[in-house]
Protein backbone atom coordinates (compact mmCIF):
# COMPACT_ATOMS: atom_id res chain seq x y z
CA UNK A 1 0.00 0.00 0.00
CA UNK A 2 1.26 3.08 -0.84
CA UNK A 3 2.92 5.42 1.80
CA UNK A 4 1.83 9.16 2.52
CA UNK A 5 4.48 11.80 0.70
CA UNK A 6 4.44 14.55 3.52
CA UNK A 7 7.06 17.25 1.53
CA UNK A 8 9.31 19.98 2.81
CA UNK A 9 8.19 20.86 6.21
CA UNK A 10 10.41 24.17 7.78
CA UNK A 11 11.29 24.84 10.93
CA UNK A 12 8.46 26.34 13.36
CA UNK A 13 10.82 28.90 15.35
CA UNK A 14 8.25 30.93 17.82
CA UNK A 15 5.70 30.12 14.74
CA UNK A 16 7.55 31.19 12.11
CA UNK A 17 8.39 28.88 9.30
CA UNK A 18 12.23 29.18 8.75
CA UNK A 19 13.64 27.07 6.22
CA UNK A 20 17.75 27.17 5.26
CA UNK A 21 19.35 26.38 2.14
CA UNK A 22 20.71 22.59 3.67
CA UNK A 23 18.32 20.14 4.01
CA UNK A 24 17.97 16.69 5.30
CA UNK A 25 16.20 14.20 3.75
CA UNK A 26 13.48 11.91 5.34
CA UNK A 27 13.09 8.13 4.39
CA UNK A 28 10.41 5.52 4.54
CA UNK A 29 12.26 2.61 5.82
CA UNK A 30 10.03 0.19 4.08
CA UNK A 31 10.92 1.28 0.57
CA UNK A 32 13.68 3.43 1.54
CA UNK A 33 12.36 6.34 -1.01
CA UNK A 34 12.24 9.94 0.42
CA UNK A 35 8.88 10.98 1.80
CA UNK A 36 9.64 14.46 2.85
CA UNK A 37 12.53 17.54 4.34
CA UNK A 38 13.38 19.44 6.94
CA UNK A 39 15.73 22.16 7.20
CA UNK A 40 19.57 21.44 8.17
CA UNK A 41 18.96 24.44 10.89
CA UNK A 42 22.32 25.79 12.70
CA UNK A 43 23.52 26.56 16.07
CA UNK A 44 22.29 30.00 15.06
CA UNK A 45 18.52 29.03 14.71
CA UNK A 46 18.82 27.52 18.22
CA UNK A 47 20.23 30.56 19.34
CA UNK A 48 17.53 32.49 18.27
CA UNK A 49 15.03 30.05 19.86
CA UNK A 50 16.32 29.69 23.42
CA UNK A 51 16.56 34.02 23.23
CA UNK A 52 13.17 34.19 22.42
CA UNK A 53 11.87 31.30 24.78
CA UNK A 54 13.90 32.95 27.80
CA UNK A 55 12.69 36.34 27.27
CA UNK A 56 9.08 35.30 27.18
CA UNK A 57 7.04 35.56 30.09
CA UNK A 58 3.78 33.41 29.60
CA UNK A 59 0.52 34.75 31.58
CA UNK A 60 -1.80 31.83 30.86
CA UNK A 61 -4.25 30.87 33.54
CA UNK A 62 -4.48 27.36 34.92
CA UNK A 63 -8.02 27.42 33.11
CA UNK A 64 -6.28 28.88 29.61
CA UNK A 65 -3.37 26.54 29.75
CA UNK A 66 -6.02 23.38 30.47
CA UNK A 67 -8.30 24.38 27.88
CA UNK A 68 -4.87 24.89 25.02
CA UNK A 69 -4.13 20.67 26.51
CA UNK A 70 -7.52 19.81 25.96
CA UNK A 71 -7.91 21.35 22.40
CA UNK A 72 -4.32 19.75 21.27
CA UNK A 73 -5.82 16.16 22.43
CA UNK A 74 -9.13 16.91 20.67
CA UNK A 75 -7.43 17.74 17.44
CA UNK A 76 -4.92 14.97 17.96
CA UNK A 77 -8.19 12.50 18.09
CA UNK A 78 -10.13 14.58 15.10
CA UNK A 79 -6.94 13.92 12.83
CA UNK A 80 -5.65 10.54 14.01
CA UNK A 81 -5.00 8.92 10.65
CA UNK A 82 -3.67 11.67 8.90
CA UNK A 83 -0.91 11.97 12.11
CA UNK A 84 -0.39 8.17 12.50
CA UNK A 85 0.38 7.77 8.28
CA UNK A 86 2.74 10.69 8.90
CA UNK A 87 4.25 8.40 11.62
CA UNK A 88 4.65 5.77 9.50
CA UNK A 89 5.72 7.05 6.70
CA UNK A 90 9.09 8.27 8.13
CA UNK A 91 9.72 5.86 11.50
CA UNK A 92 7.78 2.31 9.15
CA UNK A 93 6.37 1.72 12.22
CA UNK A 94 3.20 0.02 11.56
CA UNK A 95 -0.36 1.39 11.24
CA UNK A 96 -1.13 -0.22 14.58
CA UNK A 97 1.72 1.00 16.28
CA UNK A 98 0.92 4.58 14.71
CA UNK A 99 -2.62 5.04 15.64
CA UNK A 100 -2.08 3.37 19.03
CA UNK A 101 0.59 6.33 19.35
CA UNK A 102 -1.69 8.69 18.80
CA UNK A 103 -4.07 7.39 21.40
CA UNK A 104 -1.26 7.56 23.96
CA UNK A 105 -0.39 11.43 23.15
CA UNK A 106 -3.89 12.11 23.40
CA UNK A 107 -3.50 10.77 26.79
CA UNK A 108 -0.69 12.55 27.39
CA UNK A 109 -2.55 16.14 26.77
CA UNK A 110 -5.60 15.45 28.34
CA UNK A 111 -3.64 14.08 32.10
CA UNK A 112 -1.45 16.93 31.75
CA UNK A 113 -4.78 19.48 31.31
CA UNK A 114 -6.34 17.51 34.32
CA UNK A 115 -3.16 18.19 36.41
CA UNK A 116 -2.19 21.59 35.31
CA UNK A 117 -5.23 22.88 37.39
CA UNK A 118 -4.53 21.60 40.64
CA UNK A 119 -2.76 23.56 43.13
CA UNK A 120 0.91 22.29 43.64
CA UNK A 121 1.60 24.17 47.09
CA UNK A 122 1.79 22.90 50.32
CA UNK A 123 1.75 24.45 53.69
CA UNK A 124 4.03 24.33 56.60
CA UNK A 125 3.09 25.54 60.03
CA UNK A 126 5.64 26.94 61.97
CA UNK A 127 4.74 26.50 65.91
CA UNK A 128 5.59 22.88 65.40
CA UNK A 129 8.64 22.43 68.01
CA UNK A 130 9.54 24.08 70.96
CA UNK A 131 11.74 26.39 68.80
CA UNK A 132 8.65 27.26 66.98
CA UNK A 133 6.41 30.73 65.60
CA UNK A 134 3.49 31.31 64.67
CA UNK A 135 4.07 31.38 60.65
CA UNK A 136 3.52 29.70 58.04
CA UNK A 137 5.66 28.32 55.32
CA UNK A 138 3.84 28.62 51.94
CA UNK A 139 5.36 27.05 48.60
CA UNK A 140 4.63 27.31 45.05
CA UNK A 141 6.04 26.27 42.20
CA UNK A 142 7.85 29.11 39.15
CA UNK A 143 9.03 27.83 35.45
CA UNK A 144 12.20 28.03 34.30
CA UNK A 145 13.74 30.05 32.14
CA UNK A 146 13.77 28.32 28.97
CA UNK A 147 13.77 24.22 28.46
CA UNK A 148 15.63 21.98 25.85
CA UNK A 149 14.16 18.91 24.28
CA UNK A 150 15.67 16.36 22.42
CA UNK A 151 14.15 13.21 21.68
CA UNK A 152 14.67 9.45 20.30
CA UNK A 153 13.16 8.26 17.01
CA UNK A 154 11.16 5.70 18.21
CA UNK A 155 7.74 7.47 19.11
CA UNK A 156 7.91 10.30 16.99
CA UNK A 157 4.99 11.59 18.75
CA UNK A 158 4.77 10.40 21.83
CA UNK A 159 8.25 11.32 22.87
CA UNK A 160 7.69 15.08 22.18
CA UNK A 161 5.03 15.08 23.60
CA UNK A 162 6.16 14.24 26.94
CA UNK A 163 8.22 17.27 26.85
CA UNK A 164 6.14 19.62 25.87
CA UNK A 165 2.50 18.48 27.49
CA UNK A 166 4.17 19.25 30.76
CA UNK A 167 6.36 22.51 29.61
CA UNK A 168 2.50 24.31 29.07
CA UNK A 169 0.61 22.67 32.39
CA UNK A 170 3.81 24.34 33.73
CA UNK A 171 3.75 27.69 31.82
CA UNK A 172 7.11 27.22 30.29
CA UNK A 173 8.52 27.90 26.87
CA UNK A 174 10.54 24.80 25.34
CA UNK A 175 12.76 24.23 22.40
CA UNK A 176 12.80 21.44 20.79
CA UNK A 177 15.38 18.92 18.35
CA UNK A 178 13.42 15.93 17.17
CA UNK A 179 15.32 13.41 16.12
CA UNK A 180 16.94 13.79 12.59
CA UNK A 181 15.06 10.50 11.53
CA UNK A 182 11.54 11.53 12.12
CA UNK A 183 11.24 15.23 12.45
CA UNK A 184 8.19 16.02 10.56
CA UNK A 185 5.98 14.51 12.59
CA UNK A 186 7.09 17.03 15.33
CA UNK A 187 6.70 19.91 12.80
CA UNK A 188 2.91 18.69 12.27
CA UNK A 189 2.40 18.81 16.09
CA UNK A 190 4.02 22.21 16.16
CA UNK A 191 1.58 23.76 14.27
CA UNK A 192 -1.49 22.15 15.80
CA UNK A 193 -0.27 22.91 19.07
CA UNK A 194 -0.30 26.87 17.82
CA UNK A 195 -3.75 26.01 16.07
CA UNK A 196 -4.87 25.33 19.90
CA UNK A 197 -3.81 28.80 21.07
CA UNK A 198 -0.48 28.60 22.60
CA UNK A 199 1.48 31.86 22.76
CA UNK A 200 4.34 31.27 19.39
CA UNK A 201 7.18 31.89 21.49
CA UNK A 202 6.24 29.43 24.00
CA UNK A 203 7.24 26.58 21.57
CA UNK A 204 9.56 25.59 18.62
CA UNK A 205 10.75 23.10 16.46
CA UNK A 206 14.33 23.19 15.20
CA UNK A 207 15.31 20.56 12.97
CA UNK A 208 19.16 19.84 12.34
CA UNK A 209 21.98 17.57 12.82
CA UNK A 210 23.89 17.11 16.04
CA UNK A 211 27.30 17.97 14.38
CA UNK A 212 25.35 21.30 13.59
CA UNK A 213 24.15 22.51 16.76
CA UNK A 214 23.78 19.34 19.43
CA UNK A 215 26.13 21.29 21.84
CA UNK A 216 23.58 24.90 21.43
CA UNK A 217 21.01 22.60 22.89
CA UNK A 218 23.15 21.35 25.68
CA UNK A 219 25.03 24.47 26.61
CA UNK A 220 22.88 27.32 25.53
CA UNK A 221 23.19 29.88 28.63
CA UNK A 222 19.36 30.27 28.27
CA UNK A 223 18.63 26.63 29.25
CA UNK A 224 17.62 26.12 32.22
CA UNK A 225 16.85 22.13 31.76
CA UNK A 226 17.80 19.71 29.43
CA UNK A 227 15.44 16.81 28.97
CA UNK A 228 16.44 14.15 27.05
CA UNK A 229 15.32 11.07 26.05
CA UNK A 230 16.94 8.69 23.78
CA UNK A 231 20.65 6.35 23.42
CA UNK A 232 23.09 5.54 26.65
CA UNK A 233 26.26 7.53 24.59
CA UNK A 234 24.57 10.67 23.99
CA UNK A 235 22.70 10.70 27.72
CA UNK A 236 26.02 10.24 29.27
CA UNK A 237 27.45 12.87 27.03
CA UNK A 238 25.14 15.42 27.79
CA UNK A 239 25.36 14.87 31.50
CA UNK A 240 29.34 15.52 30.79
CA UNK A 241 28.77 18.68 29.04
CA UNK A 242 25.41 20.63 30.41
CA UNK A 243 27.70 21.96 33.16
CA UNK A 244 26.05 23.58 35.66
CA UNK A 245 21.96 23.05 35.00
CA UNK A 246 19.47 20.24 35.77
CA UNK A 247 19.28 17.45 33.04
CA UNK A 248 16.79 14.64 33.50
CA UNK A 249 18.33 11.55 31.48
CA UNK A 250 15.98 8.87 30.40
CA UNK A 251 17.97 6.75 27.99
CA UNK A 252 17.96 3.24 26.64
CA UNK A 253 16.94 -0.34 28.20
CA UNK A 254 17.29 -4.46 27.80
CA UNK A 255 13.80 -4.77 29.96
CA UNK A 256 13.55 -8.99 31.45
CA UNK A 257 10.57 -10.98 31.45
CA UNK A 258 11.12 -13.40 33.90
CA UNK A 259 8.67 -16.62 33.21
CA UNK A 260 8.71 -18.82 36.70
CA UNK A 261 7.79 -22.61 37.22
CA UNK A 262 4.39 -21.77 38.37
CA UNK A 263 3.36 -19.54 35.63
CA UNK A 264 0.57 -19.56 33.42
CA UNK A 265 2.87 -20.23 29.72
CA UNK A 266 0.56 -19.32 27.37
CA UNK A 267 0.30 -15.99 29.31
CA UNK A 268 3.15 -15.37 29.38
CA UNK A 269 4.11 -16.48 26.19
CA UNK A 270 1.74 -13.50 25.00
CA UNK A 271 3.26 -11.19 26.70
CA UNK A 272 6.68 -12.33 25.64
CA UNK A 273 6.17 -11.84 22.20
CA UNK A 274 4.25 -8.83 22.16
CA UNK A 275 6.41 -7.21 24.44
CA UNK A 276 9.46 -8.07 22.35
CA UNK A 277 7.37 -6.65 18.48
CA UNK A 278 5.41 -4.21 19.68
CA UNK A 279 6.39 -0.86 18.02
CA UNK A 280 9.02 -3.11 16.28
CA UNK A 281 10.48 -3.92 19.59
CA UNK A 282 11.64 -0.48 19.35
CA UNK A 283 10.64 0.85 22.70
CA UNK A 284 13.11 1.28 25.56
CA UNK A 285 11.06 -0.93 27.36
CA UNK A 286 10.66 -3.62 25.32
CA UNK A 287 11.07 -7.05 26.10
CA UNK A 288 14.99 -7.41 25.38
CA UNK A 289 16.02 -10.46 27.25
CA UNK A 290 13.08 -13.63 28.42
CA UNK A 291 14.44 -15.51 31.65
CA UNK A 292 12.82 -18.72 32.05
CA UNK A 293 13.02 -21.11 34.55
CA UNK A 294 14.71 -24.61 33.11
CA UNK A 295 12.14 -27.45 33.99
CA UNK A 296 9.46 -25.08 31.96
CA UNK A 297 11.85 -24.03 29.15
CA UNK A 298 10.81 -26.06 26.40
CA UNK A 299 7.33 -25.79 26.50
CA UNK A 300 7.47 -22.11 26.67
CA UNK A 301 10.21 -21.99 24.03
CA UNK A 302 7.32 -24.06 21.73
CA UNK A 303 4.72 -21.34 22.99
CA UNK A 304 6.54 -18.39 22.08
CA UNK A 305 7.27 -20.14 18.60
CA UNK A 306 4.01 -20.27 18.12
CA UNK A 307 2.78 -17.09 18.93
CA UNK A 308 5.78 -15.57 16.94
CA UNK A 309 4.90 -17.42 13.58
CA UNK A 310 1.54 -15.56 13.57
CA UNK A 311 2.57 -12.17 13.55
CA UNK A 312 2.08 -10.59 10.51
CA UNK A 313 5.09 -8.31 9.02
CA UNK A 314 5.75 -6.60 5.94
CA UNK A 315 4.20 -3.46 4.65
CA UNK A 316 3.69 -1.23 7.62
CA UNK A 317 0.75 0.77 5.50
CA UNK A 318 -1.28 -2.54 5.56
CA UNK A 319 -3.74 -1.72 8.51
CA UNK A 320 -3.92 -5.28 9.06
CA UNK A 321 0.10 -5.20 9.46
CA UNK A 322 1.24 -6.63 13.48
CA UNK A 323 5.04 -5.85 12.96
CA UNK A 324 6.34 -2.81 10.71
CA UNK A 325 9.72 -2.39 9.71
CA UNK A 326 12.43 -1.03 12.12
CA UNK A 327 14.33 2.18 11.60
CA UNK A 328 16.91 1.37 8.58
CA UNK A 329 18.54 -1.88 6.77
CA UNK A 330 22.14 -0.52 9.28
CA UNK A 331 19.95 -1.38 12.53
CA UNK A 332 18.67 -4.71 10.46
CA UNK A 333 21.79 -6.00 9.99
CA UNK A 334 23.55 -5.57 13.15
CA UNK A 335 20.45 -7.62 14.53
CA UNK A 336 20.91 -10.37 12.19
CA UNK A 337 24.75 -10.02 12.97
CA UNK A 338 24.43 -10.04 17.07
CA UNK A 339 21.52 -13.51 16.33
CA UNK A 340 24.19 -14.97 14.44
CA UNK A 341 27.10 -14.53 16.76
CA UNK A 342 24.97 -15.76 19.62
CA UNK A 343 23.83 -18.96 17.45
CA UNK A 344 28.23 -19.22 17.40
CA UNK A 345 28.12 -19.61 20.81
CA UNK A 346 25.53 -22.09 21.23
CA UNK A 347 21.86 -20.27 20.92
CA UNK A 348 19.48 -21.83 18.70
CA UNK A 349 17.61 -20.00 16.24
CA UNK A 350 13.90 -21.18 15.95
CA UNK A 351 12.37 -18.35 13.56
CA UNK A 352 13.42 -15.44 11.72
CA UNK A 353 16.08 -13.26 11.20
CA UNK A 354 16.29 -13.48 7.66
CA UNK A 355 15.62 -9.86 6.84
CA UNK A 356 15.13 -7.61 4.00
CA UNK A 357 16.42 -3.88 3.99
CA UNK A 358 15.27 -2.54 7.20
CA UNK A 359 12.24 -5.57 7.43
CA UNK A 360 12.91 -7.76 9.94
CA UNK A 361 10.69 -10.48 10.92
CA UNK A 362 10.09 -11.32 15.05
CA UNK A 363 13.44 -13.51 15.45
CA UNK A 364 13.14 -16.66 18.40
CA UNK A 365 16.17 -17.65 19.40
CA UNK A 366 16.34 -20.29 22.51
CA UNK A 367 19.29 -20.81 24.58
CA UNK A 368 21.00 -17.56 24.40
CA UNK A 369 23.91 -17.61 26.65
CA UNK A 370 22.98 -14.53 29.23
CA UNK A 371 26.36 -12.56 28.65
CA UNK A 372 26.51 -12.56 24.51
CA UNK A 373 26.10 -9.26 22.92
CA UNK A 374 22.70 -10.07 21.38
CA UNK A 375 21.25 -9.97 25.26
CA UNK A 376 23.47 -8.21 26.96
CA UNK A 377 23.62 -4.96 24.73
CA UNK A 378 20.35 -3.22 23.70
CA UNK A 379 19.36 -5.00 20.39
CA UNK A 380 16.84 -2.29 19.27
CA UNK A 381 13.95 -4.65 17.44
CA UNK A 382 11.94 -7.36 17.70
CA UNK A 383 14.62 -10.24 18.46
CA UNK A 384 12.66 -12.42 21.05
CA UNK A 385 15.53 -14.46 23.08
CA UNK A 386 15.12 -16.65 25.61
CA UNK A 387 17.59 -17.22 28.20
CA UNK A 388 17.25 -20.24 30.74
CA UNK A 389 17.90 -19.83 34.34
CA UNK A 390 18.09 -22.47 37.24
CA UNK A 391 15.62 -20.81 39.71
CA UNK A 392 14.94 -17.22 41.20
CA UNK A 393 18.62 -16.35 42.52
CA UNK A 394 20.27 -17.28 39.12
CA UNK A 395 17.34 -15.09 37.44
CA UNK A 396 18.09 -12.13 39.61
CA UNK A 397 21.50 -12.12 39.20
CA UNK A 398 20.94 -12.19 35.05
CA UNK A 399 18.50 -9.75 35.02
CA UNK A 400 21.29 -7.28 36.97
CA UNK A 401 23.96 -8.11 34.97
CA UNK A 402 23.89 -5.57 32.56
CA UNK A 403 24.54 -2.37 32.82
CA UNK A 404 20.99 -1.15 32.49
CA UNK A 405 17.74 -0.96 34.80
CA UNK A 406 14.71 0.74 32.94
CA UNK A 407 12.27 -2.04 33.64
CA UNK A 408 11.08 -5.91 33.83
CA UNK A 409 8.19 -7.60 34.10
CA UNK A 410 7.27 -10.96 36.16
CA UNK A 411 5.08 -14.00 35.63
CA UNK A 412 4.66 -16.06 38.56
CA UNK A 413 2.10 -15.80 41.31
CA UNK A 414 4.28 -16.87 44.14
CA UNK A 415 3.92 -13.96 46.59
CA UNK A 416 7.38 -14.70 48.00
CA UNK A 417 8.67 -14.72 44.40
CA UNK A 418 7.12 -11.31 43.85
CA UNK A 419 8.48 -9.87 46.84
CA UNK A 420 12.22 -10.56 46.43
CA UNK A 421 11.44 -9.63 42.49
CA UNK A 422 10.51 -5.84 43.41
CA UNK A 423 12.84 -5.84 46.20
CA UNK A 424 15.59 -6.97 44.36
CA UNK A 425 15.47 -6.30 40.68
CA UNK A 426 17.66 -2.91 39.75
CA UNK A 427 15.27 -1.55 37.46
CA UNK A 428 12.85 1.44 37.51
CA UNK A 429 10.05 -0.41 36.77
CA UNK A 430 9.14 -4.00 37.90
CA UNK A 431 5.62 -5.06 36.37
CA UNK A 432 4.28 -8.23 37.85
CA UNK A 433 2.06 -10.17 34.72
CA UNK A 434 2.64 -7.38 32.73
CA UNK A 435 5.20 -6.38 30.04
CA UNK A 436 8.25 -4.15 31.30
CA UNK A 437 6.96 -1.36 29.45
CA UNK A 438 3.11 -1.50 31.03
CA UNK A 439 2.86 2.47 32.45
CA UNK A 440 0.36 5.16 32.52
CA UNK A 441 0.94 8.37 30.67
CA UNK A 442 1.03 10.31 34.19
CA UNK A 443 2.40 7.45 36.78
CA UNK A 444 6.34 7.90 37.15
CA UNK A 445 8.96 6.51 34.93
CA UNK A 446 12.36 6.03 34.33
CA UNK A 447 15.12 4.23 34.95
CA UNK A 448 18.61 3.64 37.14
CA UNK A 449 21.68 2.69 36.09
CA UNK A 450 22.75 3.08 32.34
CA UNK A 451 19.30 3.65 32.00
CA UNK A 452 19.14 6.83 33.61
CA UNK A 453 19.94 9.56 36.91
CA UNK A 454 16.58 7.73 38.65
CA UNK A 455 14.89 10.95 38.29
CA UNK A 456 11.36 10.28 36.18
CA UNK A 457 8.89 11.25 33.19
CA UNK A 458 5.24 10.99 33.21
CA UNK A 459 3.46 13.96 33.63
CA UNK A 460 3.16 14.62 37.28
CA UNK A 461 7.47 14.29 37.81
CA UNK A 462 7.94 15.96 34.50
CA UNK A 463 6.09 19.03 35.80
CA UNK A 464 7.83 18.93 38.96
CA UNK A 465 11.43 18.95 37.07
CA UNK A 466 10.33 21.48 34.96
CA UNK A 467 9.79 24.16 38.18
CA UNK A 468 11.62 25.52 40.65
CA UNK A 469 10.06 25.52 44.14
CA UNK A 470 9.77 28.96 45.85
CA UNK A 471 8.92 29.16 49.56
CA UNK A 472 7.57 31.88 51.41
CA UNK A 473 6.38 32.75 54.93
CA UNK A 474 4.11 34.86 56.39
CA UNK A 475 2.98 36.02 60.35
CA UNK A 476 0.24 33.73 61.42
CA UNK A 477 -2.23 33.96 64.07
P1 LIG B 1 20.08 8.69 20.03
O1 LIG B 1 20.69 8.78 21.37
O2 LIG B 1 20.92 8.27 18.89
O3 LIG B 1 19.45 10.11 19.60
C1 LIG B 1 18.53 10.76 20.44
C2 LIG B 1 18.53 12.25 20.13
O4 LIG B 1 19.80 12.80 20.49
C3 LIG B 1 18.32 12.60 18.66
O5 LIG B 1 17.48 13.72 18.58
C4 LIG B 1 19.73 12.95 18.20
O6 LIG B 1 19.75 13.83 17.10
C5 LIG B 1 20.27 13.63 19.44
N1 LIG B 1 21.74 13.72 19.52
C6 LIG B 1 22.66 12.84 19.05
N2 LIG B 1 23.90 13.27 19.36
C7 LIG B 1 23.75 14.44 20.03
C8 LIG B 1 24.67 15.37 20.60
N3 LIG B 1 25.98 15.17 20.55
N4 LIG B 1 24.16 16.46 21.20
C9 LIG B 1 22.83 16.67 21.28
N5 LIG B 1 21.91 15.82 20.74
C10 LIG B 1 22.38 14.72 20.13
O7 LIG B 1 18.80 7.74 20.19
P2 LIG B 1 17.85 7.13 19.09
O8 LIG B 1 18.59 6.12 18.31
O9 LIG B 1 17.13 8.21 18.35
O10 LIG B 1 16.74 6.43 20.01
C11 LIG B 1 16.83 5.16 20.51
C12 LIG B 1 17.30 5.14 21.94
O11 LIG B 1 16.43 5.91 22.76
C13 LIG B 1 17.27 3.74 22.53
O12 LIG B 1 18.44 3.52 23.26
C14 LIG B 1 16.06 3.77 23.44
O13 LIG B 1 16.10 2.82 24.48
C15 LIG B 1 16.11 5.17 23.93
N6 LIG B 1 14.81 5.57 24.49
C16 LIG B 1 14.70 5.74 25.85
C17 LIG B 1 13.47 6.05 26.41
C18 LIG B 1 13.29 6.26 27.88
O14 LIG B 1 12.28 6.85 28.27
N7 LIG B 1 14.19 5.80 28.73
C19 LIG B 1 12.36 6.19 25.58
C20 LIG B 1 12.52 6.02 24.20
C21 LIG B 1 13.75 5.71 23.68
Amino acid sequence: MSVKIVGYEPMRIAGKKVDTEGRIDVHYPYTNEVIGSVPRGTAAHAKEAFEIAANYESKLTRYERQQILFRVAEILNERKEEISDIITAESGLCKKDSLYEVGRAYDVYTLAGQMCILDDGEIFSCDITPQGKSRKIFTEREPLKAISAITPFNHPLNMISHKIAPAIATNNCIVCKPTEKTPLTALILADIIYEAGLPKEMLTIITGLPEDLGDEFIRNENIELVTFTGGVPVGKYIAENAGYRRTVLELGGNAPLIVMEDADLDKAAELAVSGATKNSGQRCTAVKRILVVEEIADEFSKLVLEKAQKIKYGDPMDPETDLGCVIDAESASMFERRVNDAVEVGAKLLYGNNREGALYPPTVVDHVPFDCELVREETFGPAIPIIRVKDIDDAIRVSNSTAFGLSSGVCTDNFKYIQRFIKELRTGTVNVWEVPGYRIEMSPFGGIKDSGLGYKEGVIEAMKSYTNVKTYSLPWL
